[in-house]
């Protein structure tokens, strides 16, 4: 038998885990994506907040707060510890966990999921560090065999397609009886090593990114999903075994289609991708108003649907907000912002633009009126 996680199964003295842990991490500002030369709308103020331009009042910010803010200095290195390697030890032991990317195409996903070469992202640390973690297992306790293996698929027009498999095949998603959920005739591959991750993962990826360039930006309408499974089985009778899943996930961009005048096929995919996206955004606002309290939409939607049972509950879930601070990406920041965090306090002064060349001196005059007009009101 299975022995999967029990649903609202909490340890004594332990917080329920329900809520999702949310972090945005801002990307460098690029002097390209600044058509206006306007220098950045978005800032950092802590480890945990960051202000952003009011739009309705340009005099003063808006100040959010959220689990963790990651500077445009912070590194792929600390994102993983801060964000990811904490959850990891807990898909040894049967649990589940994801890992989303959010945030408007050309924010910073894919750096953050996959990252380069030089500058490798939260997935190939993930799998390496889940890999360093089952050989120090297997060393401290020989009880237990371990085994781990992935599978790759992307959700497209609420159609749910093997990325390790190409084909256009809707794979159906289904629910056992201990409530897991899983997807009959999707590839799982096991991997020996990281190298064999390596070596499955990296094509597949690139598939994806080729195929992207052709047909209208697929990856930034579609959601990329790696799973990491791993399940370990003890070596006496019963021979328990527990199946612990790692969902990373590089999510469509959530920029407002609307606005670009999309038509045809391409509203039909904004579309769907806005019903996987609305979804998720309703069963994270619903985790995090206590989960239990309300009904859980999970089954709106493809994406939430698949994640049902490694997003909330007793799963270990982190969704890194990924924003850009020009000014172009105003409108999708804020609305990204607004969907992020725990907080939001309207601050009732000037953000100072730090990267623009010189200050206006109609800026500076407006400014002392300001204040001079300010101090004398009641
Ligand atoms: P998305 O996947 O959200 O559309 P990308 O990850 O493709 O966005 O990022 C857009 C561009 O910005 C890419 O050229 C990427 O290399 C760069 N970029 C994103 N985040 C960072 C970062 N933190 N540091 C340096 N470059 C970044
Ligand atoms: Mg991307």
């Amino acid at each position: 038998m299975a022995a999967q996680r029990v649903a609202g199964e909490v340890p004594k003295g332990t917080k329920q885990t329900s809520r999702v842990r949310v972090a945005v991490r801002l990307r460098p500002y690029m002097e390209k994506q600044d058509e206006k030369s306007e220098g950045p709308c978005v800032r950092g103020l802590d480890s945990q907040s960051l202000e952003i331009i009011n739009w309705r009042n340009a005099t003063e910010t808006l100040h959010y707060q959220f689990d963790a803010f990651h500077d445009e200095q912070t590194t792929q290195q600390e994102v993983f510890l801060c964000s990811v390697k904490p959850i990891l030890p807990h898909i040894l032991k049967g649990q589940n966990a994801s890992v989303f990317a959010y945030g408007p195409t050309g924010a910073g996903k894919t750096h953050t999921m996959l990252g380069s070469q030089e500058q490798p992202g939260v997935i190939p640390r993930a799998v390496r560090e889940v890999f360093n973690l089952v050989k120090a297992k297997g060393k401290e306790d020989d009880s237990w065999d371990y085994s781990i293996g992935m599978s790759y698929l992307e959700i497209y027009n609420e159609k749910v397609l093997d990325l390790l498999c190409p084909s256009a095949h809707d794979l159906p998603i289904r629910e056992d009886k201990d409530r897991n959920i899983l997807i009959p005739g999707l590839t799982y591959t096991a991997l020996n090593s990281f190298s064999d991750f390596h070596t499955q993962f990296l094509p597949a990826s690139l598939n994806r990114t080729t195929a992207s360039t052709k047909l209208n930006q697929r990856s930034s309408r579609s959601h990329a999903i790696l799973l990491i499974k791993v399940v370990r089985t003890q070596q006496t009778t019963p021979h328990r075994q527990q199946t612990g899943k790692l969902y990373l996930v590089d999510l469509a961009g959530s920029e407002d289609n609307r606005r670009t005048g999309n038509k045809g096929i391409r509203l039909k995919e904004s579309g769907a991708i806005n019903l996987s996206l609305f979804t998720l955004s309703k069963v994270v606002d619903a985790l995090s108003a206590g989960g239990g309290a309300g009904r859980v939409p999970y089954r709106d939607s493809k994406l939430t649907r698949l994640l049902q049972d490694s997003l909330g509950g007793s799963a270990h879930s982190v969704m890194i907000t990924n924003i850009a601070p020009e000014y172009t990406y105003y409108f999708d920041t804020y609305t990204a912002l607004n969907f992020a965090a725990k907080s939001k306090q309207v601050v009732n002064k000037p953000f100072v633009r730090e990267t623009v060349t010189v200050p206006p001196v109609q800026v500076k005059r407006s400014r002392e009126e300001q204040e001079a007009t300010g101090s004398d009101e009641p």
